[in-house]
């Protein structure tokens, strides 16, 4: 199970099987409203939290190149 995305109602959360939900938070634990799975909200918040940090480090990576592009 993992965080597809946020959005302004919560979290778009992807099943192992492929199901799609919504939930409001991460609490403790997060329940599949098609099969019932569980998921720890803290293993949630761990994928999306590294995803996140990939993504600033690669933005930062873009950064330091276009500053060395106009320092030249
Ligand atoms: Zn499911």
């Amino acid at each position: 199970m993992h965080i597809d995305g946020k959005i302004e109602d919560g979290y778009v959360i992807i099943c192992d099987e492929d199901h799609s939900f919504v939930a409001n938070h991460l609490g403790l634990a997060v329940e599949c409203t098609h099969c019932g799975r569980l998921a720890l909200g803290v293993d949630l918040a761990e994928l999306l939290f590294s995803s996140y940090e990939r993504e600033h480090s690669t933005r930062n990576d873009a950064m330091e190149t276009s500053t060395v592009t106009i320092s030249r």
